[in-house]
């Protein structure tokens, strides 16, 4: 990577320009790799949210933002896709020195899924039903009714640290294609490529559409989750922050989506191509060094495959190479934090002492010339029960859960059991059995022969305590409208409408 930034100062972003906190100060943001500092950001404060919502709100107010043709915001969704791939480069570094997700990743596939969101959000936004013609009511007399979809109004979205640029694109590109706008809370560790991809957009939109502050959960999030002005919330992240957002949403009934945890299963049959499989199974759990919501952390193996996979899974994991994420090379960068390091090696040690076998990785990793980063070698548990606390947990790390199975209706039943119902996957050669399991299966995406293809056109989301809500495709546009039904009578004569009479027993309707 040629880009380099040094330690740049970011403030927020509202109406469409640089503005300091109100109390001017800073936090810093570390690189994951390396731990130094790559950028000071403005740490937001209540009064910042209640201007930039004042913002959002005054930009909603115009009329030629909100109720703008479908053709011309197609056409803003194109520019910004253009926007994105002319400024790719600098948004892959300032991504990946923020996240330590791999340049490579970054690059080479979440810049080009950002860009074609934007690009399907625009095909998908000329056809959409934003007014519905309904027929001619039989009763209680003609009338001409339709249904119209309008936006809601300023949405908060809340983002976190794992895929900070694209999801803060599957929030945006709903969110501007329906006429909404926006204050958004990106997480503090990444701050950094939200607030330059917001500064790119406000290029293209009205200021205020699109405003960012930045700071604390438990600051600028409370502020904008209890804020009276605040029409939507849009949520990604912990299920315990999720539970705590609806709680909150609550006191002012505020529309709420939620994109929340996972402890996704994946299920081997023993038909399954191992070839495929197995590579893909990793790929399905070590990708971003597992710091993935929709992850496969659960492999459900059958019992006499079980010492071949496992020998398989091992011998693949011991060629990823960990490294700089600016490295083309590296397969697997840091995790995000010194605390999520030891959280994930917390994890590691209960497994332990719950009796699951460790056969690969379990400790830390140094990886040359990033000996400040948080490396944690990647983690094949087996013997694992479904119960134990590794299974039934997300741990947010690279570490996989190998669980035996003997019949089919026992692993079904193991996979359900979980709070948890985001993502899950099944490997076969016969796709008539896959389809029999994928129906059991309590899942938002399920996968069969892959992982972790996700389309711009189809919905991703949770069951049960995954969240509540879906993204991309058309699906997401319905969570930023809102349905008005608007009744136009077609009679005139008063004495036709009958109906009056419910009421007006006493008087003569006929004059
Ligand atoms: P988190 O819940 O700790 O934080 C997410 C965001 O919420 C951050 O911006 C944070 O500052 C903010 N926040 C925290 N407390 C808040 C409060 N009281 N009020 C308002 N906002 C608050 O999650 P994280 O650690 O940043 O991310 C990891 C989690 O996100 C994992 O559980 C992962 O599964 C989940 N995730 C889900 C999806 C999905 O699409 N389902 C995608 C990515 C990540």
């Amino acid at each position: 990577m040629s880009v380099q930034v040094g330690i740049r100062t970011f403030p927020l972003f509202i109406n469409g320009k640089w503005e300091f906190s109100s109390n001017k100060e800073t936090f810093d943001v570390k690189n994951p790799a390396t731990g130094d500092i790559v950028a000071r950001v403005s740490k937001g404060t209540k009064e910042d949210v209640d201007r930039a919502v004042k913002a959002a709100q005054l930009a909603f107010k115009n009329e030629n933002w909100r109720d703008m043709h479908p053709k011309e915001r197609a056409k803003i969704l194109n520019a910004i896709a253009h926007q994105i791939v002319t400024h790719a480069e600098e948004l892959a570094y300032l991504e990946s020195v923020s996240s330590g997700g791999t340049i490579r990743r970054i690059a080479q596939s979440d810049i080009l899924q950002m860009a074609d969101l934007f690009q399907t959000m625009a095909k998908i936004v000329v056809e959409y039903p934003f007014s519905e013609t309904l027929p001619v009511p039989p009763f209680p007399g003609p009338a001409h009714n339709f249904v119209w979809r309008e936006p809601i109004g300023v949405c908060a979205a809340i983002t976190p640290w794992n895929l900070p640029l694209v999801i803060a694109t599957w929030k945006i590109a709903p969110a501007l294609a329906t006429g909404n706008t926006l204050v958004m809370k990106p997480a503090s560790y990444t701050p950094i490529s939200t607030l330059r991809l917001a500064e790119l957009i406000s290029q293209v939109v009205p200021p205020g559409v699109i405003n960012v502050v930045t700071g604390s959960g438990g600051d600028v999030g409370e502020a904008l989750i209890n804020h009276p002005d605040v029409d939507k919330i849009a949520f990604t992240g912990s299920t315990e922050v999720g539970r705590h957002i609806m709680s909150q949403a609550a006191v002012t009934v505020k529309n709420t989506t939620l994109e929340l945890g996972g402890k996704s299963p994946n299920i081997l049959l023993d038909d399954a191509d191992l070839s495929i499989a197995l590579p893909g199974s990793l790929f399905g759990v070590f990708l971003h060094a597992g710091q993935l919501c929709e992850s496969g952390t659960r492999l459900f193996v059958p019992d006499h495959l079980h010492d071949q996979v496992v020998e398989g899974l091992v011998d693949l994991t011991k060629t990823l190479k960990l490294g700089n994420p600016l490295d083309m090379t590296t397969d697997i960068g840091p995790v995000i934090s010194n605390s999520q390091r030891d959280t994930i090696m917390s994890y590691i040690e209960t497994g332990k002492q719950e009796g699951a076998t460790l056969v690969c990785g379990g400790e830390l990793a140094t990886v040359p010339g990033c000996e400040g980063g948080y490396f944690i070698q990647p983690t094949i548990f087996t013997n694992v029960k479904n119960s134990m606390k590794i299974a039934q947990e997300e741990i947010f790390g690279p570490v996989l859960s190998v669980i035996r199975y003997s019949e089919l209706d026992e692993v079904i039943e193991m996979a359900n059991d979980s709070i948890y119902g985001l993502a899950a996957g099944v490997w076969t050669r016969d796709v008539n059995k896959a389809y029999a399991v994928v129906r059991k299966l309590q899942a938002g995406v399920v996968w069969i022969n892959d992982w972790h293809m996700l389309r711009n056109d189809a919905p991703f989301g949770g069951y049960k305590q995954s969240g509540i809500g879906r993204e991309m495709g058309k699906h997401s546009l319905d969570s930023y409208t809102q349905l008005k039904h608007v009744h136009t009578s077609l009679v005139p004569e008063l004495h036709k409408r009958t109906y009056y009479q419910i009421l007006f027993s006493n008087t003569d309707m006929n004059q």
